[in-house]
């Protein structure tokens, strides 16, 4: 991770204390066998601030933890900005679902039908198929650089048994990518687009890496020190819109109400959020609601949002 000064903040830290009781009324996600390993107490958080460049963090900081669905805002960052806008939105739409992440039931509704979004598990199984490269392993290693640039760390990489462990049980993911096979609106090879998939999701990082990656969207996708373009600006804008309308599941309502700002989580108890032009967050808590949102993770949020005001609405 690469910021001018990290600095233990005590504020913040009294904050994570009052939250982190919250984790034991959780549920660690089990469906996937290996995130069941985690340490259900674990709560950290940084905030990357854009106006120094300077990181505060609090908690377990530096316990790492796979992106899972955070990852979809960056694989549709980087479709989004390879094969542009008209491709990915012929084959995956802009609505949010009142759906659990991993439902079918919309795709045999909907006509025509394509995920309602890139968000949820179908809807990202698509803009994983859609990412360029001769083959998987090129494509991996292509997007994986993408996202170390993002986070400015290139030692990030992934967590093979997260990865093994999801690649062995994701039968309902393969069906979703089936059915959607079936109607034409994904294509290739299901496993290669599985191991892709499974990848990206088991992309490991901490609290302070995931920080930096919301201050590039914080930033409207120019790296928060050098200045540097990582993402077009309306790329960014696409993204951050999602996160706001979709990113917390089918909870995205009540977290704009209780929250408000644009916010992706994933059911490792991850959670990347955004503040325009002001910061980028990075929260973990391995605990989660019944919609798979991170308990304490989310009521860290809460309470920030009331110290330092950061809703956006
Ligand atoms: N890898 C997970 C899955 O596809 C990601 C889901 C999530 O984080 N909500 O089921």
């Amino acid at each position: 991770m690469f910021c001018v000064t990290c600095d233990a903040s005590k504020e913040l830290e009294d904050l994570v204390a009052k939250a982190r009781p919250y984790s034991q009324h959780g549920k660690l996600a089990s469906y996937i066998p290996a995130l069941e390993k985690a340490n259900k107490d674990d709560l950290s958080v940084a905030i990357y601030h854009l106006d120094d460049g300077t990181c505060t963090y609090a908690g377990d900081y530096q316990e790492k933890f796979t992106l899972q669905s955070i990852s979809k805002v960056l694989s549709l960052a980087y479709v989004l900005a390879h094969i542009g806008e008209g491709k990915v939105f012929q084959k995956v739409g802009m609505e949010p679902t009142g759906d659990p992440f991993n439902s079918i039931a919309k795709l045999e509704t909907s006509k025509p039908s394509k995920p309602l979004n890139p968000m949820i598990n179908a809807g990202a199984l698509v803009v994983t198929s859609l990412i360029p490269g001769q083959n998987t392993s090129d494509k991996w290693e292509k997007f994986l650089q993408f996202v170390q640039t993002l986070s400015g760390n290139t030692e990030i990489g992934y967590c093979k048994e997260v990865q093994e462990s999801e690649f062995e049980t994701s039968n309902l993911n393969r069906a979703l990518c089936y059915f959607m096979r079936q109607h034409g609106v994904l294509e290739g090879d299901v496993e290669s687009i599985m191991e892709l998939y499974t990848k990206q999701c088991s992309i490991e990082m901490n609290c302070l890496d995931l920080a930096r990656i919301g201050a590039v969207f914080s930033n409207n996708g120019r790296d928060p020190l050098s200045k540097k373009e990582l993402i077009p600006e309306q790329i960014a804008r696409i993204c951050k819109t999602f996160m706001v309308t979709c990113g917390m599941y089918n909870a995205s309502g009540e977290f704009a109400m209780k929250v408000g700002i644009p916010a992706k989580s994933g059911v490792s108890g991850g959670i990347l959020g955004v503040i325009p032009n002001r910061c980028g967050i990075g929260v973990f808590s391995p605990a989660l609601d019944e919609k798979g949102n991170s308990l304490a993770g989310w009521t860290l949020l809460e309470l920030m949002n009331k110290k330092y005001d950061f809703s956006i609405f």
